[in-house]
C-alpha cells in the first residue's frame, strides 16, 4: 500500500503538522486505522504531563530560596532578659527566649547547663 504525507490540523492548538507516509505506515502497522488529531510537540507535552508525577515542580531543593524572608519580632528574652528575634508576633500569654535559651530549654533536659560552654 502507498502511503502519501498528509497535513493535518491539530485539535488542541489548531497548527497545522505533517502526517508523513512513515507516519501512516508505522500506524497501519501498529493497526491504528485512525489518524492523530494532535500536532508532535501537542502529544509530547500531553505524554510528558502524565509522565510526571502529581505536585511534581520539576525542580528540588529550591524552596528555601524563593521562600519570602520571614519577619522577625524583636522582644525580651523571658530567660535572661537578653533581645530575643522569633518568627512570630509575641502575644504575651507565652514566655519567649532567645535562641540560646531557646536551645538550652529544648536541648538541655537533664543536662547540667553549666556543660554548655565547656562543650565546645
Ligand atoms: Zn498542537
Ligand atoms: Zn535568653
Amino acid at each position: 500500500m502507498q502511503y502519501a504525507d498528509k497535513t493535518l490540523t491539530c485539535r488542541d492548538c489548531n497548527a497545522t503538522f505533517a502526517f508523513t507516509s512513515g507516519e501512516q505506515e508505522f500506524y497501519a502497522s501498529r493497526g491504528f486505522d485512525n489518524q492523530p488529531s494532535r500536532c508532535p510537540s501537542c502529544r509530547m507535552a500531553r505524554k510528558a504531563e502524565r509522565s510526571n508525577s502529581p505536585g511534581s515542580t520539576g525542580y528540588a531543593g529550591g524552596s528555601y530560596a524563593t521562600a519570602p524572608r520571614r519577619e522577625m519580632f524583636v522582644t525580651t528574652c523571658a530567660s535572661c532578659n537578653g533581645e530575643a528575634r522569633v518568627p512570630f508576633q509575641p502575644r504575651g500569654d507565652k514566655p519567649v527566649f532567645c535562641s540560646d535559651c531557646f536551645e538550652t530549654q529544648r536541648g538541655g533536659a537533664g543536662r547540667p547547663s553549666s556543660a554548655r560552654g565547656t562543650f565546645r
